[in-house]
Parts: structure tokens; sequence; C-alpha cells
């Protein structure tokens, strides 16, 4: 077999592959625009000359001016503790929601320090303060009441 019919026998090879994962769906593959060389598509990086296949995913990502306007997708702590917080606005449900905020609110912010990339301060504060007022507030709602009638039955 001569070096031209190899090389034929190759393409055809890659070919029937790349056929082949794409019909099981497990996995584009594209090729290098330096070398050539077979990648993965979810490859960021070519595994062989290592030059990016993709652009930088920094830039596609819509950067917004304030931490509040952009949803931490990748702080779900910070994003569950938000809706919780905002869920605890409604009375006496508050109590167990506004805790369950403040501490996901908290574990989101601790996130957020350690993952610069995955924002979510703001919906972490918000979560801490939303949650934090409401459990606070319906506490003192119902145990005040409680209180009053203690001491003005004696
Ligand atoms: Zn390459």
């Amino acid at each position: 077999m001569n070096d031209e019919e190899k090389q034929k026998r190759l393409l055809e090879m890659m070919r029937e592959e790349q056929m082949q994962s794409q019909k099981s769906g497990e996995g584009a593959v594209i090729f290098c625009t330096k070398c050539g060389d077979r990648n993965q598509e979810n490859n960021f990086k070519c595994s062989r000359c290592g030059i990016p296949l993709h652009a930088s995913p920094r830039n596609n990502h819509i950067v917004s001016d304030g931490s509040m306007g952009l949803i931490p997708v990748k702080n779900s702590s910070a994003l569950i503790g938000y809706y919780l917080g905002v869920f605890a606005l409604i009375p006496f449900l508050g109590i167990p929601l506004g805790i369950a905020a403040v501490i996901l609110g908290v574990k989101g912010l601790n996130f957020a320090k350690l993952n610069p990339d995955a924002k979510g301060i703001g919906h972490a504060w918000t979560a801490i303060l939303l949650g934090g007022l409401s459990a606070v507030g319906y506490t003192l709602l119902i145990a005040i009441p409680i209180l009053i009638a203690a001491a003005t039955a004696n």
C-alpha cells in the first residue's frame, strides 16, 4: 500500500468516525484551524497545538454594569437564596423561608468570593437582607402579641 492510498484510507476512517459521532450525538467534531487536528467540539483548546478552538467564553457573556442586573447562573446558592428571600415576604412562610434565604445568601456570598466569575454578590446580599428582615419581622409579629398577652394576663 503506497502513501497516497494510506492517506485516502485515513481520511475515509476520519469521515466515518465523524459521521458516527454526529449520529450518536455525543460531542460533534471540529478541526483545528491551525494544524488541522481533530478535536471534540467541547474541547477548549486544540489537543495537538494548543490554540483556542473557540472564542474566549468571557467575550460571549453579556456584561452588565451592576451585579444586580446579571443573573448569576453559576452561583446557584445566591440565585435560590434570592428567590427564597423574595418569597419570604409572604407572611408567616417568611420565617422558615427567610432563614433558608439567609443561609443560602451567606453560602452564595462565600462562593462569589472564591469564584469571582460566578457573580451573584448582589443576589446573595438581597437574599440575606430580605430573608433576614422577613424572618425577624414575622417572628416579632408573632412574638409581640404573645408577649403582650402574657404580660397583661397576670
Ligand atoms: Zn491545532
